[in-house]
């Protein structure tokens, strides 16, 4: 059977991560890891669909129990990945898409070291200035504090495996399916069984 794996995305806020995530999930052997907070519910979000809402309490004691694939704290708040969840559906075969932020994507890379890293960009920072300012939830100063986050990030580029420019959705998105497609090409761990399947037929 084939074996799912673990493709991370990261990038900055306002790249259009999410929005290409929720398109891989088209495909039906695609399964996107729900993770544990312990910031509060933005209007509209949902536990168990958009994470899961925990007390500090109990997202303590899952780091503990060792129940994370990897966690960290990000402007005061906790963030986690269930392990369970994410290494059942692997091997279910199913691809699991964990959408993260850097430190916990190194981490993951660490722990699970055929994990594939993919770093969403923006076109410019110019581009993403305009795109965040569209959104209007921002002031200019926070504007201005997030771009410079944002190029503190792209320093740690070279850790990642793939790169992503979204400056056309589409395009974003059919290159993320071809990333996918192509790291099951790859023939490490699958020779063996590949050449046995041949071998058999004879
Ligand atoms: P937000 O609070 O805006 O939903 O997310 C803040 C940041 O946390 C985003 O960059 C998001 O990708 C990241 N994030 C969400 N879930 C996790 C997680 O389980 N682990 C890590 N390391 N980052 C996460």
């Amino acid at each position: 059977m084939k074996k799912g794996k673990l493709f991370v995305f990261s990038g900055p806020s306002g790249t259009g991560k999410g929005t290409i995530c929720r398109e891989l999930l088209k495909n039906p052997d695609t399964w996107l890891s729900v993770s544990y907070t312990t910031r509060a519910p933005r209007e509209g979000e949902e536990h168990g669909v958009h994470y899961f809402f925990v007390t500090r309490e109990e997202y303590d004691r899952t780091v503990e129990e060792n129940g994370f694939l990897e966690h960290a704290e990000i402007y005061g708040n906790c963030y986690g990945t269930p392990k369970k969840y994410a290494l059942e559906h692997m091997a279910a075969g199913e691809d699991v898409i964990l959408e993260i932020e850097m430190q916990g994507a190194l981490q993951v890379k660490a722990a699970y070291p055929d994990a594939v890293l993919i770093f969403v960009l923006p076109p410019s920072l110019t581009e993403l200035r305009n795109r965040i300012r569209l959104r209007g939830t921002e002031t200019e100063e926070q504007i201005d504090l997030r771009m410079k986050t944002t190029l503190q990030e792209i320093e740690l580029l070279e850790k990642y495996d793939y790169f992503l420019i979204n400056d056309d959705l589409g395009e974003a998105i059919e290159t993320a399916r071809c990333i996918i497609r192509s790291e099951h090409c790859k023939t490490a761990g699958y020779a063996k069984s590949l050449i046995d399947r041949y071998k058999e037929e004879e």
